[in-house]
């Protein structure tokens, strides 16, 4: 409602008009980009039906003598906890469940997975340039813990990969992980009470794989989000017979250089394409564009890029101030939530202080205490998301005011100037990638939102023009986030069975996300999960895992004070189905999304489609997020262990059964 003030002035209508204007500009271009084809336009590289394209997908950097001369796993192995995924994800759940006193000794934890070392996304992307945008001292877990300082205020790709084997070894977990392992199937025994876990080890190229059952009293799925990369499935990609490869297995051997050696001699005299111009794209172009003889940047949808701010940590200020008081990282993982979100308290001061605690708009994916449950009327959703553009105006016009300064020829600046609101793709931040477009040999190919057209044997071709390339990189991106309605099993690839051999994808199937806070569903004791569906979320994935992990780790704790170690959890349904209740009154928040562009936050656009029948409207919404950000679901979580972690569960003991 307009204030007397704002009517008399006419200061309001006229913001109004402007918010109208920008969400018309915004739909003219998103217009340029929809595809029938949604998802299907990529292809998995490890689904790919070209060898060559299938062989993007390998491990570059396993070192298969070192990892078959470890002892070997054997099957029909137990274990307390068997953990799939060895990222900072599943890091952060074992690093809980040690301080939590229940991970005891030799045989309680064994992580699996496919990669060759810790790390995840740090171990499979090693591209020039890699650094994680959120600030590091709210990004590399447990600091605190390992006592570890952080070199500069964003941390790079070898920086973060050290650090998750420093967390491996600080908490005693660095032999108890078999890499180079995919899952096949989880079973529950609801005889014994345990998982029964298939697995494949690959050995290399000299070994024959092995496959493997194992036992587990607890299984946790803490995949990723990011982690199956894909390819578009451009015609003829195949046959282009210079060197390829994707960014997340980056061949150093074609660049020269080395992942903490960003020299790419082998680039010299060389003209290098990049399709993308996405997050990963921004920190990669820059470096290609130091050594290249050219460098040609394929465009679909141009980035917004925000100013970064690289510094070196000041150790006087990382003592007295930023580390000074026990507990500071979580709290500055809150504070950072709050001013993204729109929810800062009065006078408090902003820590992290940069571009993305500034993104306060973000909060349409993540939710924000501040605004709460909005009531699914038009009107009251008309009020939402008009208030949403306007939050966001002024940082996406700061953006593109940007983007002209730098970029000095006008239709270059124009072309890489983004029309969308901030939370239909990752914001990205960098001091060097428009810049570079100023540089004579760095070229940007807009496809105008149309994407490649074709390859050939010599390069690509866009509207009718062959560019010659000698290298291609693909930064084309991952599976998106959404695959399979944010069933983890789904994400994970692998077939989950709980009691009474009912299969996860069944259960996501019939009645969609049935989760209690995203982390655990009734018919599988003992199994928990990183969920993309029902939970609280930030910017900031490791805030999140970190928050998950307490709280999953406090829910195991109890359960083996109250039942002793073989203790069996398993929420009750009634618990699922009221916490589905809550996440479908905040469904309406998302409504937002309906003016993006299409990208991987909506499965490609996917997600903006209408329903088509009301079972299917229940599914969607119950796929949603808690909306009122964070730090609401954490007092959310705390309320709920102040008043007994394992109410909403059925305790047993495995023993006393
Ligand atoms: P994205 O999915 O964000 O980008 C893929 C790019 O490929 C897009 O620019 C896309 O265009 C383009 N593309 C796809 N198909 C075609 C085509 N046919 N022709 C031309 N272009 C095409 O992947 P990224 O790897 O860049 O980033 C993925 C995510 O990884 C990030 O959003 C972020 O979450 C994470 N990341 C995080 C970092 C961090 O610091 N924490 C750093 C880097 C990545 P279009 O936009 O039109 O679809």
């Amino acid at each position: 409602m307009a204030s007397d003030e704002s009517k008399a002035t006419g200061g309001e209508s006229q913001d109004d008009a402007t918010n109208l204007r920008l969400q018309q500009k915004y739909a003219e271009e998103a217009a340029k980009r929809f595809r029938s084809d949604g998802v299907a336009q990529f292809v998995d590289l490890k689904d790919a039906s070209s060898d060559r394209v299938r062989a993007l997908k390998d491990d570059p950097w396993a070192d298969h003598s070192a990892l078959n001369a470890k002892p070997a796993v054997k099957d029909g192995a137990r274990y307390k906890f068997i953990i799939l995924g060895a990222g900072y994800g599943g890091l952060i759940y074992a690093a809980n469940l040690v301080k939590s006193g229940v991970v005891s000794g030799e045989g309680d934890v064994l992580f699996l997975d496919a990669a060759g070392g810790f790390g995840g996304t740090w171990y499979w992307n090693r591209y020039p340039g890699l650094h994680c945008d959120i600030e590091s001292y709210v990004y590399m877990p447990l600091l605190e813990e390992t006592g570890y300082i952080p070199k500069n205020k964003y941390a790079d790709g070898p920086e973060l990969l050290d650090h998750a084997n420093r967390i491996a070894k600080h908490f005693d977990l660095d032999d108890k992980a078999l890499f180079r392992t995919t899952v096949q199937s989880a079973h529950w025994n609801d005889e014994s009470k345990v998982w029964h876990i298939s697995i494949t080890e690959d050995r290399g190229p000299e070994e024959e794989s092995r496959r493997l059952e194992l036992e587990a009293q607890y299984f946790f799925i803490a995949s990723g989000v990011l982690t199956v990369p894909h390819a578009p499935k451009i015609p003829s990609l195949e046959t282009f017979s210079g060197y390829m490869f994707h960014t997340s297995r980056w061949d150093y051997s074609v660049s020269g250089g080395k992942p903490d050696n960003w020299n790419l001699t082998g680039l010299q005299g060389k003209r290098v394409g990049i399709i993308g111009t996405g997050a990963t794209a921004i920190q990669v172009v820059p470096q290609l564009a130091k050594l290249a003889k050219e460098v040609y940047v394929f465009q679909r949808t141009p980035s917004s890029v925000s100013w970064r701010g690289q510094r070196p940590t000041d150790p006087e200020e990382w003592k007295t101030k930023i580390a000074a008081k026990k507990g500071w990282q979580i709290a500055r993982m809150k504070n950072m939530d709050r001013f993204l979100t729109d929810a800062a308290r009065e006078g408090e001061e902003n820590l992290v202080a940069d571009s993305w605690s500034r993104v306060t708009a973000y909060s349409a994916l993540v939710g924000s205490p501040r605004w709460g449950i909005i009531e699914p009327t038009p009107e009251k959703i008309d009020e939402h998301v008009a208030r949403l553009y306007k939050l966001d105006q002024p940082y996406t016009e700061q953006v593109r005011a940007r983007t002209a300064t730098i970029v000095k020829d006008p239709d270059t600046a124009a072309r890489l100037t983004a029309w969308y609101p901030s939370w239909c793709k990752r914001v990205t931040f960098s001091d060097e990638y428009l810049q570079v477009f100023n540089l004579p040999h760095v070229h940007l190919v807009d496809t105008e939102g149309k994407g490649v057209d074709s390859a050939t044997k010599d390069g690509l071709v866009v509207a009718g023009k062959e560019y010659p390339l000698d290298i291609l990189v693909l930064s084309t991106g991952f599976r998106t986030p959404g695959h399979g309605g944010g069933n983890p099993a789904e994400r994970a690839d692998i077939r989950v069975f709980g009691r009474e051999g009912k299969s996860l994808h069944d259960k996501w199937d019939e009645q969609g996300a049935s989760t209690l806070h995203g982390l655990y569903t009734n018919g599988f004791p003992n199994l928990f999960f990183s969920a993309v569906a029902q939970t609280g979320q930030a910017a900031n994935f490791v805030f999140t895992v970190t928050v998950w992990a307490e709280h999953i780790a406090q829910v195991v704790a109890d359960a083996e004070r109250a039942a002793g170690p073989r203790a069996v959890v398993e929420v009750k349904k009634e618990a699922e189905e009221a916490w589905a209740v809550e996440i479908m009154k905040r469904a309406a928040w998302y409504t937002s999304i309906l003016g993006c562009t299409p990208g991987y936050i909506t499965s490609e656009g996917q997600a903006l489609q209408t329903p088509k029948d009301a079972a299917e409207m229940v599914k969607k919404a119950r796929s949603s997020g808690w909306s009122e950000g964070m730090e609401s679901f954490i007092q959310l979580l705390e309320k709920y262990r102040a008043e007994g972690s394992l109410r909403a569960f059925e305790v047993v003991s495995a023993t006393a059964s």
